[in-house]
């Protein structure tokens, strides 16, 4: 695989669970449970699908007291799972959860309260040991900033908001925490983070929210996150997405992986087809992907409709295929082997030959 050449900006590092953040450990996923928290079965189910498909660090919304006592039945049944309690309004429920055992407590400045609050809160982060982050988002910046730059919510507003909190945290002689800065506009985050980054040594928490439809979500978290990572912003990254939280991990290890940054499961290299394609290359790709989401190894498989690019991708890729008449040529590790596939064959022989490789078994 190959190495990334970003320079990553210099952190303080921080642990979530036995998970790090900061310094020069692996770029970190997040996600989020979107079950009703007061749902243990559901919650705790779908924690552990979030954990199978790659989730290093798993927060749930704790909106009210039901919901952390629900979390101390959750964590009894996820204890090696990094978990994230998000709090919004009541930061008792925050101490509630820290009893529990919680690995950090993220807040957001726009509604956590005053400065005695926030003071019983770090008091009770030192006590467990846990770090807080502090959350801004552009939906819920506090008032005093929307007023102050006419109430639009620019990257500056944002930026305000969070060194408030961290100058806060500073006089309360609390340095153990993690900063997000995000807007649902992708040049607003950017520029947020740009400022946050030259202004604490903090890691930071990448994202933007708020991103819309799958579709457009998956677009704008690419653009938004991967221009931070390229900046060398960024420690640890959540896609959101209006759709099922396993895409967002998904799609977050295709950002990283897209920056050489960090590798997991299948990276396939196919074309967009045209007249020229011998097999039907589309439902070939997504059929394997579907077949092969289990796969965690890192892994570089191009299916390619025909000669004109088909060989050049082969010969780069761990197995590829070039499609021919009837019959298609197949390569592993660059090596063209002697038994061409039948095109109607193509999904399910691939199939075989990568879990070969990757040492899987069909489910
Ligand atoms: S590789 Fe071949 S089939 Fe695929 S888009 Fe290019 S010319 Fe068309």
């Amino acid at each position: 695989m190959n190495k990334t050449f970003i320079r990553r900006r210099k952190s303080n590092c921080i642990y979530v669970g036995n998970i790090p953040i900061g310094g020069d450990y692996p770029i970190s996923v997040q996600s989020m449970t979107n079950t009703d928290t007061v749902n243990v079965e559901q919650t705790v189910n779908q924690i552990n699908m979030l954990k199978f498909n790659g989730a290093d660090i798993i927060r749930i919304s704790i909106p009210n007291m039901d919901a952390a006592e629900s979390f101390k039945k959750i964590r009894s049944s996820t204890k090696n799972i990094p978990l994230v309690a998000d709090i919004h309004f009541d930061y008792r429920i925050a101490l509630k959860v820290a009893e529990y055992g919680v690995d950090c407590i993220r807040i957001n400045p726009g509604n956590i309260g005053n400065i005695r609050r926030i003071k019983t809160l770090i008091d009770c982060a030192k006590y467990y040991n846990i770090p807080i982050r502090i959350g801004v988002n552009s939906g819920s910046l506090e008032h005093r900033f929307k007023n102050k730059y006419n109430k639009a919510v620019s990257a500056e507003a944002l930026f305000e908001s969070v060194m408030r909190q961290v100058n806060i945290f500073d006089k309360l002689n609390f340095s153990y925490f993690k900063v997000s800065v995000k807007s649902s506009d992708v040049l607003t985050t950017i520029k947020a983070y740009q400022l946050v980054a030259k202004s604490i040594d903090q890691p930071l928490h990448v994202g933007v929210t708020e991103t819309g439809t799958t579709r457009i979500g998956i677009t704008k978290s690419a653009i938004g996150i991967g221009l931070l990572l390229m900046m060398g912003i960024g420690d640890t990254i959540r896609v959101s997405l209006t759709t099922n939280p396993i895409e967002e991990v998904k799609v977050a290890f295709d950002i990283l992986r897209s920056l050489h940054l960090r590798y997991r499961g299948i990276n396939f290299i196919t074309c967009p087809t045209c007249a020229r394609q011998e097999f039907d290359v589309i439902s070939t790709a997504n059929n394997l992907e579907k077949k092969l989401n289990d796969i965690i190894t890192p892994i570089n498989i191009s299916i390619i409709g025909c000669i004109v690019n088909g060989l050049g991708e082969a010969l780069r890729s761990d197995i590829g295929i070039v499609g021919g008449r009837k019959n298609s040529s197949l390569y592993i590790n660059g090596i063209r082997q002697p038994n061409k596939i039948k095109n109607n064959n193509i999904v399910d022989y691939l199939e075989l030959v990568i879990r070969s490789k990757t040492n899987t078994y069909i489910k």
